[in-house]
């Protein structure tokens, strides 16, 4: 089959093959192996490497691994590979990718999503804002919530209904809640909220700004919703320094 794919991790095997962790848009995750990957005179030249996006050509056996056959590039990002913190940022958003969509199930929108914040992140590498670049990597995750069904409830509490006087965030019911409701949860700020409602119904080129204490509780209600409904911790969106 004849599919684009993003790479989100490449594995040695062996004595000169590569194990991948492809995303596509048709069949989700799926595993394949690339065969003598890392002899020098390889025809996939350096591009079964992690972040590219490509023309992926793979044969279906009996295995599991599917057998990359043919691979032409179409996104290589070349800028994002120069700066350690853009590099950083990618591996992560590919990690959660790979970790929150580990299935065959087709998500359209979410190789879309990834092929959208790697281009972005090639375009901002070598840029400096520390605080925007964390802002951007919790919108993508925000979006990968949505795309997986678990986007938490922001608009009233997430228990009662009550639309005024939101003061936490409950990871067990899925939201924000009110100051009725507000026994298991963590205090979060109008600010914090605010990010959230806002990144959601954005784009991620239009990303709010926020301060890094308002970042570390979207952060919190971020990972309290993936821990509560996909039994899942990932890594931190955003490495600092
Ligand atoms: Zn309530």
């Amino acid at each position: 089959m004849k599919t684009e794919a993003v790479v989100l991790r490449s594995l040695r095997y062996g004595e000169a093959d590569r194990i991948l962790h492809l995303y596509t848009p048709a069949r989700g995750r799926i595993g394949a192996i690339a065969k003598g990957v890392r002899r020098a005179r390889s025809r996939f030249g350096g591009r079964l490497e992690p972040f590219f996006r490509l023309k992926i050509e793979l044969h279906e056996g009996r295995s599991e691994l599917l057998t990359v056959t043919g691979a032409q590039t179409v996104e290589g990002y070349a800028r994002l590979r120069g700066d350690a913190r853009a590099l950083d940022a990618a591996a992560r958003a590919c990690d959660a990718v790979g970790r929150l969509f580990e299935t065959g199930e087709p998500h359209p929108g979410v190789f879309n999503l990834l092929c959208r914040q790697l281009a972005l992140l090639d375009e901002q590498a070598g840029t400096p804002g520390q605080a925007a670049a964390r802002a951007g990597s919790l919108s993508f995750r925000l979006k990968l919530l949505l795309a997986a069904g678990l986007a938490p409830q922001l608009g009233a509490c997430a228990n009662c209904g009550e639309p005024e006087n939101l003061v936490g965030f409950s990871g067990a019911a899925g939201g924000v809640v009110c100051g009725a409701c507000e026994a298991g949860s963590f205090a979060i700020d109008e600010q914090a909220h605010g990010f959230m409602t806002e990144a959601l119904g954005r784009a991620l080129t239009d990303v709010p700004a926020a301060t890094d204490p308002v970042l570390g509780q979207v952060e919190r209600a971020i990972a309290a919703t993936l821990e509560h409904h996909a039994h899942l911790r990932l890594m931190p969106a955003f490495a600092g320094r």
